[in-house]
């Protein structure tokens, strides 16, 4: 290995995007980034988000005012080419933030503003944006506006507009509404589907500026919004006119009053969001009028939100002596807005993009594999309400497993309400214009990362109480699965699992076989046997009476869990060339010429969408959209993969590792911000230099829009989690194993320390600090217990209160 040249943060602080690493600016009105700016400004906590669209602004052209709630999906059937499919989308819902203005006798102002700059203050969770309105008569009016919702009360938005006259006084007219009559209309994919989702029930704009609808969406869900205004002028509350109109979905009112030069005039909007799917909730309009009128004013309710921000940083402080903090908070902020402690209660999972956007329908998919390795050590609460909703989901799972004739539990690929699969049978290739089937519900190691998620909660926390009562179930019912998908090859005398894909969407069937589906994906093989050892290890490790409990319920004999470990010990791993093969059959698909490739096309992301629009395919060639194999490196240390490969009978080491990984980095493109994470970490321990590029990339997808565009219909939190994961647990080297914290720190060149605290095993305060020379562990004084904590090959037990420093 290259040595790495010594610590130069100056090289890496060139080019970075976000220069304050607590504020993301944009200044002036781009329109083709307008849908970035919006996904990227979106403030939300979790229970709703809302994009940073203007609040003038109406769906259409540059500009989509979405906001989302936690898992209120609708399904809806489409028609596409003469079929008719059913889809669930994440609603978008009712829009709160239309305030608008006009000066006497003008037009209603629609932007863009003549002169604006939008501030998202991400210690504090407030989206700023001020601007200069200019009419067609030259009237100047200043426009300061402030949004939250409230990380504190999760069922409150507000939004404060500052209007000053510059160089004009009379009449001004400040519009404010709720607008239910939205539609999905977010993914210009996904036009002419379905996208009505909304149907109004009741509404009222009264005459005391209250303003209230409520509208139904499926199944069975109210959703409810009233909005509360104040006004004051030059900071006194003042009495305006008020014209109040309603309609069907939509109710307004415009406050009507006279303005001076120089005088602001603010309008604080309120609002209040409650479905009738909301825990202690009864009826949501009852519930959501009545928040409304008791909620604070602006300022108070910013310093409430302001405070629990303050907080939650402190759970998730990373300090890094690099030029990337503003990138690294920005994902850790939209991941807090997209799930937190607001959402724990709910029953819902992690949508890959956020609530931030429609893309992927507002979909759970296997994403949280890379969330959840970030929270378990951090707000473990958190990873475990996301396995809660997997563990409801439990019998929709074991339903599809029956559904393809095998037994135990087959969670959903993409998931949304009640854990039937959500994936489309259909997606659209923009190149082409065509219509083309999608196999991706065929990628079955999603179970795999359940499975994952559940044991690494439970290492990582020590919790065996959520082990015995929600995780050993799903665990045991996943193992069951891989028991009975895998069939016994006589010739080889291993076993095989057909049919499946693996996480490399590019290949989803043999170029010469008819059906989709691969046999042998290693990644899904390897998985399968490292479940089926847990399986067996969770039955060990839970409390007798319960194991009894659930062998019995589950019908579970003593020859089962044997027929497990001769699986799990002969399940077929393929090789060519002296790598580990993707699938088998992999060493007959042809080389592609990506010379020529990169040559005529830029870029190769969606290479699946430039061959098929050639009218050839992708499975023909050895390319790949993201890391397959090597999520293997990417889920366990180079040694627990020699472990479970030797397990299966290959003899493993540094070597495989280090041409595998080389072999398929030569063929993968990152149609996926998931890849750019993936070879970040398995490129630590033999390429550093590499590997923090592919940090940067991963670090900064959506924040520079990597992927071209996709960003402003989501975020990727896998990819923001994930980016943040590598500071916390990859480049500090920190791993847990032998009921031990070990730490082997291979900081890259351009980043010179770490500081971060994690939650281990009910320690809330465990310190660490790691730069060149030293890793410093401290134990918080209040640890009920002590820890062992280990460096390399040294390990000390650390009492409360005790810091240990070792030198590197
Ligand atoms: C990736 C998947 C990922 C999904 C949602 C796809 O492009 O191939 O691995 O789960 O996006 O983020």
């Amino acid at each position: 290995m290259e040595p790495d040249p010594p610590h130069r943060p100056s090289d890496a602080a060139r080019g970075c995007p976000m220069p304050d690493p607590w504020r993301l600016r944009h200044t002036g009105y781009a329109p083709a980034e307008e849908g970035l700016r919006e996904a990227l400004c979106a403030v939300g906590n979790g229970y709703l988000v809302t994009r940073g669209a203007a609040p003038e602004a109406a769906a259409g052209g540059e500009h989509y005012p979405g906001t989302y709630l936690a898992g209120c999906y609708d399904r809806a059937d489409s028609e596409v080419g003469g079929r008719v499919f059913t889809h669930e989308d994440l609603v978008n819902c009712p829009n709160w933030l239309p305030v608008t203005f006009r000066c006497e006798g003008a037009e209603w102002f629609t932007g863009p503003p003549v002169e604006q700059e939008l501030e998202l203050d991400l210690r504090q969770g407030v989206l700023t944006r001020r601007a200069v309105c200019v009419d067609g008569v030259g009237r100047r009016t200043r426009l300061v506006q402030r949004r939250i919702a409230s990380q504190a009360s999760p069922h409150l938005a507000a939004l404060e507009t500052v209007l000053t006259a510059e160089n004009w006084s009379g009449r001004l007219e400040v519009r404010s509404a709720l607008d239910g009559t939205v539609t999905n209309a977010g993914v210009p994919r996904y036009a002419g589907l379905a996208d009505r989702h909304l149907t109004p029930l009741r509404q009222e704009a009264c005459p005391d500026g209250e303003l209230w609808l409520e509208v139904a969406t499926g199944p069975g869900r109210r959703i409810a919004l009233a909005a509360r205004h104040r006004l004051r002028a030059g900071g006194r509350p003042v009495e305006a006119e008020v014209r109040a109109q309603a309609r069907p979905g939509l109710v307004t009112q415009t406050l009507v009053l006279d303005v001076a030069p120089g005088v602001p005039v603010t309008v604080d909007k309120v609002v209040a969001v409650h479905t009738s799917h909301d825990p202690a909730t009864g009826d949501p309009l009852e519930a959501a009028r009545q928040l409304a009128a008791e909620a604070a004013d602006f300022d108070r309710l910013l310093a409430e939100h302001a405070l629990r921000w303050e907080q939650l940083w402190e759970r998730l402080r990373i300090d890094a002596d690099f030029p990337g903090l503003g990138p690294l908070h920005l994902n850790l902020f939209h991941l807090l807005q997209s799930y937190s402690e607001h959402s724990a209660d709910l029953d819902v999972g992690i949508p890959a993009r956020g609530l931030h956007g429609e893309a992927y329908r507002g979909h759970v998919f296997w994403d949280e594999l890379f969330v959840l390795r970030v929270l378990n050590l951090r707000l473990p609460e958190l990873a475990r309400a996301v396995l809660r909703y997997r563990r409801r989901r439990l019998d929709a799972a074991r339903r599809a497993a029956r559904a393809e004739g095998r037994c135990g539990a087959s969670y959903p690929w993409q998931s949304g309400s009640d854990g039937q699969e959500q994936s489309p049978q259909v997606h659209l290739n923009p190149l082409s214009g065509r219509w083309l089937p999608d196999h991706t519900h065929l990628q079955r190691h999603i179970g795999s990362a359940v499975a994952y998620n559940i044991w690494e909660y439970y290492r990582a926390t020590g919790d065996l109480d959520f082990l015995a009562e929600a995780g050993a179930e799903p665990l045991l019912e996943i193992a069951r699965y891989w028991a009975s998908a895998a069939t016994h090859d006589p010739g080889r005398d291993r076993w095989s699992i057909r049919g499946v894909l693996g996480p490399d969407e590019y290949h989803d069937a043999y170029p010469w076989a008819d059906a989709p589906g691969l046999d042998d994906n290693a990644y899904t093989n390897v998985l399968a046997s490292w479940v089926l050892a847990r399986a067996r290890d969770a039955l060990r490790v839970l409390p007798e009476r319960r194991r009894g409990e659930l062998t019995e319920r589950l019908a579970l004999d003593a020859a089962e869990p044997e027929r497990w470990q001769e699986i799990g010990r002969r399940l077929h791993v393929p090789f060519h060339d002296g790598v580990i093969s993707q699938f088998d059959g992999y060493r007959r698909l042809a080389e592609l010429d990506w010379e020529t490739y990169r040559r005529r096309y830029p870029d190769l992301r969606r290479l699946d969408r430039i061959l098929e629009a050639e009218g050839d395919t992708v499975n023909r060639y050895r390319a790949s959209k993201q890391a397959d194999v090597l999520m293997l490196w990417y889920l366990f240390s180079a040694g627990e993969v020699r472990d479970l490969l030797r397990r299966l009978g290959h003899p493993a080491g540094y070597e495989l590792m280090r041409r595998t990984v080389s072999y398929y980095l030569d063929r993968t493109v990152h149609g996926s911000t998931l890849s750019s994470v993936v070879h970040a970490w398995v490129l630590t321990r033999c390429d550093r230099r590499a590997s923090w590029r592919h940090f940067r990339d991963a670090l900064t997808a959506d924040l520079v829009d990597a992927q071209g565009g996709t960003t402003r219909e989501g975020v990727h939190l896998g990819a923001m989690a994930g980016a943040a994961d590598l500071l916390q647990r990859c480049y500090t080297g920190l791993e847990l194993r032998e009921d031990a914290l070990w730490l082997d720190p291979q900081l890259p060149y351009a980043l010179g320390s770490l500081d971060l605290d994690v939650r281990y095993r009910g320690h809330r305060d465990v310190r660490i600090r790691v730069d060149r020379h030293s890793v410093t562990v401290a134990l918080g004084a209040d640890a009920e217990r002590p820890v062992r904590v280990g460096v390399r090959s040294t390990a000390v037990v650390l009492r409360p209160g005790e810091i240990h420093k070792f030198s590197l």
